[in-house]
């Protein structure tokens, strides 16, 4: 244990001023957090604690973006923040011990592992006399409460996004996060643990370093050129992965360095369809956790039970292939190294290099979900599984598994120039645009002729698509007697 100093026992107004631990995971933020909010309103005076659990599933560009995440929240708290790693069953009570806490406040989780632990930490609490505070950090509306008329939970989109979202309006916060108090301590991070615990030894990440700014500045900066360049075009734009019309604010949003209720304050004055376009995307994002907290085993089972007897091919060459992008269909290759390389996925081609993994190559959503859990910035349980389950058909109001995206004709559809697969595909620069989606029609003779010795490392396709849709269609036959 640190040596420590207390330095405080004073009295506001005469009344003992509560301690107040605050703990902090899901909303890396000083402005718009209830938590906060809750310590300036009742005039507590706190220490912000962050707890990096070793249980924890984070993958490691999850792990690099947290790892900043925390050095900005520091700064924004005044370097008051105290990171330890552990179990927080076991570091929280020894807390409450050294520095006399009187309340626990923290926010909800929706992951089943951490709302176990939540529960042990809530009894191990009530013990030592300490009260507990929950709030809503994350979500617009918490799930427990956002049932249907019959008390039972979602589990079609548009129902949910009509009866509890559309008409509502969200405002945030309005206190000062310069007016929060905190308890003097003299704790010294223990930084070489953190970087330990957060960086991985192999310097993957160092390529994140040039395009991302993790934390709450870097969120609103990115949410205000967002507003004002690309929002107008959102509902067609978005569609696009050549175009810069999506926000790229996901990975903030994942470890709430920005919430969905300051994101709506900023788009409100905004009068074009496209605003409703994008809200509805952040309500995804509701009915992803509204679908985890109700089906907890959205992580681990299908959805819908007949997928169960699915026969999965999981060919591990294949699954190689797609990973790394030498599938030998450009669209799919642009998205698996646009994320290998930037720790990110435009959504289209999220649905694309999906359904071509569980469709084309029969391999089981289980491997995507890991993959994308190993490399996304903003991997987040709620969005991966219930979107992997969306695009193998598994899941709660998902694309039906009869619907098989051709790589080709989505490429030609929403990279109709190939520039996106131009960026992330660099053998196919030098290729004729008509050939971008099909290199494999470009005759062996012209592409010796080209002299691009890249484009004839360019694979050719690992499976035929006719036949593999065939395939899948059989498969999916095979479970639907
Ligand atoms: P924008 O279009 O600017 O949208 C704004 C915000 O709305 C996003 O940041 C996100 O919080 C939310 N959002 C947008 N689309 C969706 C969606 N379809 N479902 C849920 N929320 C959405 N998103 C994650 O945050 N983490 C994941 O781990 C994740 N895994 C995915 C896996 C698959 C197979 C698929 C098809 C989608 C996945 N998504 C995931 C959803 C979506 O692709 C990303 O949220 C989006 O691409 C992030 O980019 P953006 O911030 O520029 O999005």
């Amino acid at each position: 244990m640190d040596a420590l100093i207390i330095l405080v026992s004073e009295t506001m107004q005469g009344e003992q001023v509560k301690n107040t631990l605050v703990l902090l995971r899901n909303e890396l933020r000083a402005a718009d957090n209830p938590l906060f909010n809750h310590a300036v309103k009742n005039e507590r005076r706190i220490i912000p604690v962050l707890i990096i659990d070793s249980n924890a599933e984070l993958g490691p560009s999850n792990k690099w973006w947290l790892h900043q995440s925390i050095r900005s929240l520091n700064l924004s708290l005044k370097n008051n923040l105290i990171v330890r790693c552990g179990d927080k069953t076991k570091i929280i009570p020894e807390l409450i011990d050294t520095y006399q806490i009187d309340e626990l406040v923290f926010g909800n989780s929706y992951n089943p592992l951490e709302r176990s632990t939540d529960n042990k930490l809530k009894k191990v609490i009530e013990k030592k006399g300490v009260e507990s505070v929950n709030y809503e950090t994350s979500l617009l509306l918490n799930p427990s409460s956002a049932l249907k008329k019959d008390g039972t939970p979602y589990k079609v989109y548009t129902p949910f996004y009509r009866q509890l979202y559309q008409d509502l309006e969200f405002n945030s916060l309005r206190y000062n996060p310069v007016d929060i108090k905190y308890i003097k301590h003299n704790h010294v991070n223990d930084q070489s643990l953190i970087d330990k615990k957060l960086l991985s030894p192999y310097e993957w990440h160092r390529k994140f370093e040039k395009d991302w700014c993790p934390g709450e500045l870097g969120a609103m900066k990115k949410l205000k050129l967002f507003v004002e360049n690309n929002l107008i075009g959102y509902s067609e734009g978005r569609n696009r992965p050549d175009l810069k019309h999506v926000s790229l604010l996901s990975p903030h949003i994942r470890f709430g360095e920005i919430s969905p209720r300051q994101i709506l304050e900023k788009i409100s004055n905004n009068m074009s369809s496209d605003k409703e376009v994008f809200f509805k995307e952040l309500v995804w994002r509701e009915f992803s956790y509204h679908l985890l907290f109700h089906f907890p085993h959205l992580t681990y089972k299908n959805l819908q039970p007949k997928f169960d007897k699915f026969p999965w091919l999981n060919n591990r060459d294949h699954l190689k292939k797609w990973q790394r992008g030498l599938t030998g269909y450009p669209i799919v290759d642009a998205g698996m190294r646009q994320l290998w390389n930037f720790g990110y996925m435009h959504n289209r081609v999220r649905m694309i290099v999906g359904s071509f993994l569980v469709k084309n190559l029969l391999i089981h959503w289980h491997h995507g979900r890991d993959w994308f859990n190993y490399t996304l910035l903003d991997a987040d349980s709620a969005n991966n599984n219930a979107s992997w389950q969306w695009v193998a058909g598994t899941g709660a109001d998902a694309a039906p598994y009869f619907r098989i995206f051709n790589p080709t004709t989505q490429g030609k559809k929403f990279d109709p120039h190939g520039n996106y697969i131009k960026k992330h595909v660099p053998e196919l620069s030098d290729i004729p645009k008509k050939f971008i989606h099909e290199p494999w029609l470009y005759q062996q003779d012209d592409l010796i002729k080209t002299k691009s010795s890249d484009l004839l490392k360019y694979p050719d396709p690992i499976v035929d698509l006719k036949e593999s849709r065939q395939r899948a269609l059989d498969a999916f036959k095979s479970i639907s007697k």
